[in-house]
């Protein structure tokens, strides 16, 4: 196995690696004394985590707890966690509060430990009712803001504790390297250098300053889904992902390890295999990268029933049991079993037939309780919704709002943006007049499917811009509409082109709204990248009438639209954008607000030609010289990294401080970035390196820090970034982190400038950085 081969090269350094939290002793001497006491029960029962439904009833749609089930998970399996939201959908802070303090309750009472309760609250909180829902990840890596990500979090972490809710399945770190993936939406893109930053913030946001003490504001975060998972090679989800083993460490690794090193405090498993060989089976992956080479403390929870699937799916264990004994002694500290009790009685067995050791239960037993000591549930096991006033309040209304703006991307503008004042406006297509489609999936369902009870009071884009031009400027003629029914999210119905294309002709300007419609994971799988056949049509029929068409794209990935791209007036890219999305979308259109995003990913234009920035020479060469003459080109939609603003901005004088420099230097790279335009804007300032020369095809391009600055008309600013040289450093045919003498140039904007590595190091530390 390359992985093997990979770790073999890199001795684990873990006792002279800094722990990421520094281990409190009091804490841990309070860990070994309840350990002492606890007996193989309730050390089993610690590490299973069940789904809510095992322990409720539906009584006139209302979930209520059933006493009787409650006791057989808690009293009898001494079971240590539950997760998900009651019958699949949002719920009220005050129902929220009603069954985790009865669990809370009966935990207390028969273990004298708390239960930890863990939700998917993605992008706000997606499983509660009246709640604040953010922008998508893909936008908040678009934002290019940090300061967004971890404010978004924060609140977020005081929401789900108004629903006494501790834990998050979140951030989402999965880079994303193959644009047909269902959950590209989920990550904050394809560059592993901006995962990790945006993570890091999140984890900030989310916990608080003191990993060691998160307090009754903040939750546990749950990094996630540890590695790959967005490397499948079909494009659809929980197929294999074939990885190099250098790009695993380099770029796959990189943004959990930021992740860890900003305080993490529990990692979820991908689903699916590395090379073949699960995650969720790979003691090297787990225990040796994470836990010891990181010396991290930290707690490992599995995804959805993925001990039963290394034994139902992948065919690498011969049953349910042997399973059970792969994953613990890979490094699996929590089974998220989620259905049944069986997990408890086979890890007992296991453990008395010798094949798991009781020093693996302690070791995870003490994980999952020092996560619950961390997020305070000793102390106080409950947090009560009337002591939250600000859930889902004006002020975190208005912070999504700004995320919004800040996160949707101006594509193409022929002139026609902003609109102006007085026009009559044909707002079309079938993501037009629809709230699903603005935020996408784990918004109040999983799938994200349309249930007005939950989002009547937010605006979909039609009801924004008849709002911000005028009810009597504004027609709605979709042209079609989307299936709603589970499991159709891609089928559209009532078809009426000719309907949209009649209402085109009484309009000045058409607002286009097209894409996709929400789904989740592999309900979410497509066959094929390309607009709908529907859609494109609909956009060309429009195109005849002779009106300018603006295109607002919104969906969970980049739908290929090369057909109908040259003739757009302009193209906004709004992504998911949340409840506040086509607010957002108004504002930017009317011009009250700049456009100041950047793709995270790159657009591609070809199904066959999918790209990420980050690739090798030579799939970009002019020309080759000699009879075989030919070039080779990456063909894409749009860069990543672009968007375009209603200003300009100029890049001039490039410095970076050393013309020479070595391993152990910091360089400093700053240019000066002025607004040339009328309007203020928001210019995200990318740093990206370019290793010249290399023993292994360096890649053309890697990003390495980012920065957004504001520019009122005429104003410059000087924009610097501190670059430890190490950052230039990547993992060589040996598994080694390397950086080797030769030229590197930085790039800013339309700014280059080189500068001269001198001296080659090599480290045989895994984790340089
Ligand atoms: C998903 C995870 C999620 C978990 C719990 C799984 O199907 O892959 O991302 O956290 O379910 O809901």
């Amino acid at each position: 196995m390359a992985a093997a081969m990979t770790a073999a090269a890199m001795p684990a350094f873990a006792a002279d690696v800094k722990p990421a939290i520094p281990a409190d002793p009091a804490m841990e001497a309070k860990i070994r004394k309840i350990i002492s006491k606890m007996s193989l029960d309730d050390k089993v029962g610690q590490m299973c985590e069940l789904e809510i439904g095992l322990l409720i009833d539906n009584k006139d749609g209302k979930p209520v707890m059933n006493k009787e089930k409650l006791a057989n998970a808690i009293k009898t399996y001494r079971v240590g966690s539950v997760l998900n939201t009651p019958f699949g959908e949002a719920q009220s802070p005050e129902v929220w509060y009603d069954l985790i303090s009865q669990i809370q309750k009966s935990s207390m009472k028969e273990l004298g430990i708390p239960d930890i309760y863990g939700v998917d609250q993605n992008h706000g909180v997606t499983y509660s009712r009246g709640g604040t829902m953010f922008p998508q990840e893909i936008n908040i890596g678009a934002s290019f803001n940090r300061a967004l990500a971890r404010e978004g979090a924060r609140i977020t972490a005081y929401e789900s504790r108004a629903c006494d809710i501790p834990w998050v399945y979140n951030p989402v770190m999965d880079i994303t390297r193959y644009a047909t993936w269902s959950r590209v939406w989920e990550s904050f893109g394809e560059d592993p250098y901006v995962n990790g930053a945006m993570a890091v913030e999140m984890i900030k946001g989310y916990q608080g300053d003191d990993p060691n003490r998160v307090g009754p504001y903040g939750v546990g975060s749950c990094i996630k889904h540890y590695m790959g998972y967005g490397a499948s090679v079909s494009g659809k989800d929980r197929t294999p992902g074939v990885i190099n083993p250098a790009d695993l460490r380099e770029k796959y690794f990189a943004p959990f390890k930021m992740a860890i090193d900003a305080g993490a405090l529990s990692l979820m498993v991908n689903s699916g295999n590395y090379n073949g060989v699960p995650f969720h089976a790979n003691h090297e992956l787990l225990t040796v990268w994470v836990k010891e080479q990181l010396n991290w403390d930290g707690m490992i929870v599995t995804d959805w029933a993925d001990i039963h699937n290394l034994w139902k799916r992948d065919k690498v264990a011969a049953d349910y049991k042997e399973a059970i004994m792969m994953s613990i002694n890979a490094g699996v500290d929590m089974s998220m079993v989620p259905y049944d009790t069986e997990f408890c009685t086979l890890l007992k067995q296991l453990v008395e037939e010798g094949k798991v050791s009781m020093e693996r239960i302690d070791d995870a037993v003490a994980r999952i309780l020092r996560l619950k000591m961390r997020l305070g549930l000793f102390e106080q096991p409950d947090t009560n919704p009337r002591d939250y006033p600000l859930y889902g309040s004006k002020e975190h209304a208005d912070a999504a709002l700004e995320a919004a703006v800040q996160s949707e991307i101006l594509l193409k503008n022929a002139g026609v943006l902003p609109l102006a004042k007085g026009k009559k406006i044909l707002v079309t297509g079938p993501n037009a007049n629809s709230m699903r489609c603005l935020n996408g999936g784990w918004t109040y369902t999983w799938q994200g499917t349309d249930d007005p009870k939950f989002h009547e009071q937010y605006n979909t884009i039609y009801e924004a811009l008849r709002d911000k031009f005028g009810a009597d400027n504004v027609t709605l003629e979709q042209g079609m509409d989307y299936v709603q029914d589970y499991g159709k999210w891609q089928e559209e119905q009532n078809l009426r082109i000719a309907d949209a294309v009649a209402a085109a002709k009484n309009a000045d300007i058409v607002v286009a709204c097209i894409g996709e419609n929400s789904y989740n994971e592999t309900p979410g799988n497509i066959n094929d990248l390309t607009l709908s056949a529907n859609q494109l049509e609909l956009v060309k029929e429009l195109y005849k009438v002779g009106k300018p068409v603006v295109l607002i794209l919104s969906g969970g990935r980049p739908r290929i639209i090369r057909e109908i791209e040259g003739e757009a007036a302009a193209i906004v890219d709004i992504l998911l954008p949340g409840n506040y999305g086509g607010d957002a979308l108004a504002k930017l259109l009317a011009g009250e607000e700049n456009f100041s995003a950047k793709l995270p990913y790159t657009y591609p234009k070809w199904v066959h030609a999918l790209a990420t920035y980050d690739h090798k020479p030579c799939e970009s060469v002019e020309t080759m010289t000699g009879a075989y003459n030919y070039s080779a080109d990456i063909d894409v939609q749009w860069p990543f990294g672009y968007g375009m603003s209603y200003t300009t901005f100029e890049y001039s004088d490039i410095a970076v401080d050393k013309a020479e420099f070595t391993d152990a230097d910091t360089l400093t790279v700053s240019v000066n970035v002025t607004n040339t335009g009328k309007v203020k804007g928001m210019e995200p300032v990318i740093l990206y390196s370019s290793d010249l020369v290399a023993t292994v095809t360096p890649d053309v391009l890697r990003v390495r820090d980012f920065d957004k600055v504001e520019l009122a008309p005429g104003e410059t600013k000087r924009v610097s970034f501190s670059l430890p040289a190490s950052d230039l450093a990547y993992v060589n045919y040996d598994g080694k982190w390397i950086l080797e003498k030769g030229e590197f140039r930085f790039t800013l904007g339309t700014q280059k400038v080189k500068t001269l590595c001198t001296a080659t190091r090599v480290w045989e530390e895994p984790n340089i950085r």
